[in-house]
């Protein structure tokens, strides 16, 4: 159940309004939004009249939330989340760009990625030190001294660091060394890891899983936001279908369908969204157009030797030349970049 309350509500009506939810059974989240604040009951309570909270004072409105997400839903939050990271919004009117290898392979491949992303005026550097491979024999990432790598390279920029997790019991080393945690699209629907990062407070990436619908994600989402964690930030990186001149199908209309589902921030990732370098600037063109509030882009010195998904990852002047085009098109849609 959602209860909005009035604009000038005092705290002690908003506070007597979540005393009764938590009578009733509800857990109650709480969202302040510039004009209202909105209270979110969730849990497992039927039995309930709306019209009994519509009647308390302070109180502007009540409504039955019908989509099997609660917190993630549009109404719970109307004006949107914007994820602040130091100076970095997501989710704001700005297009924010994260951007790096696949993989962290080495101390100095890094620092070239780290001189690629901000001189080409991204403001976070990606890169995989735990790697979910299909196969067992490819490589699997750096682990700790990968973090590490990554930490300094990105301090020595001025940029954020994101970063996968692939299990719960990497949670805390990704709290230590990463500004944005990475939930791959393999592990969407790992309920335990996304209830674990419920319980942090650091933003968390959650990419679209291979064949998940819409309302998966959302309700994956809803796992970590009900944990009390409201920094999410997901991601469109492309589902699987019959389609096979492209590694995954980039699903460019998620961006308008999430926008008016949920409030939180979504960002395209056109890498492995095309699996194909040639492709990757024009799908990013397209996520912007389509209003993605961000993109993460696979780009590297030199890709064709890079220990993986080097056929998606964009040569250096491709990626600055992907920023300018990107800048022109978020002007065209009122936005920067
Ligand atoms: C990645 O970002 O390198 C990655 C493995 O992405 P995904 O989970 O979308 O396949
Ligand atoms: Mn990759």
């Amino acid at each position: 159940m959602l209860v909005v309350m009035q604009e000038d509500a005092p705290e002690a009506q908003v506070q007597a309004v979540i005393d009764r939810l938590v009578g009733m059974g509800f857990t109650v989240h709480r969202s302040t939004g510039v004009q209202h604040t909105v209270l979110g009951g969730v849990g497992p309570v039927d039995d309930f009249d709306p019209a009994n909270f519509e009647v308390m004072a302070g109180v502007k409105e009540c409504h039955r939330i019908v989509s099997p997400y609660k917190l993630a839903s549009r109404h719970f939050k109307p004006a949107g989340t914007v994820v602040k990271i130091g100076g970095v919004e997501i989710g704001g009117n700005k297009v924010v760009t994260m951007a790096g290898p696949c993989s962290v392979e080495t101390e100095e491949q890094i620092e070239c990625a780290a001189q690629i992303v901000s001189n080409a005026g991204a403001q976070v550097i990606r890169g995989g030190a735990f790697k979910p491979r299909s196969s067992p024999y490819s490589f699997q990432g750096l682990g700790e001294d990968g973090l590490k790598i990554m930490r300094q390279a990105a301090d020595r920029h001025g940029l954020l660091v994101v970063s996968e997790v692939m299990d719960r019991t990497q949670v805390p080393l990704l709290v230590d060394y990463a500004d944005i945690l990475q939930v791959g699209a393999r592990n969407m629907q790992n309920f335990n890891l996304l209830r674990e990062l419920g319980g942090i407070r650091k933003p968390v990436l959650l990419k679209r899983g291979i064949s998940a619908t819409i309302e998966e994600v959302l309700l994956s989402a809803e796992y970590i936001l009900s944990g009390g964690n409201y920094e999410v930030i997901l991601c469109e990186r492309g589902i699987r279908t019959f389609e096979t001149q492209t590694r995954n199908t980039f699903d460019v209309s998620a961006f308008p369908v999430l926008k008016r589902l949920t409030h939180l921030p979504v960002i395209g990732d056109p890498s492995h969204g095309t699996g194909k370098r040639d492709y990757v600037v024009p799908m990013a063109r397209a996520a912007v157009a389509a209003g993605a509030d961000g993109l993460i882009i696979e780009v590297h010195h030199d890709p064709d030797h890079a220990v993986s998904d080097g056929a998606q990852t964009l040569r250096p002047e491709q990626f600055t030349e992907m920023m300018r085009q990107v800048r022109a098109i978020a002007g065209a849609i009122g936005r920067t970049a």
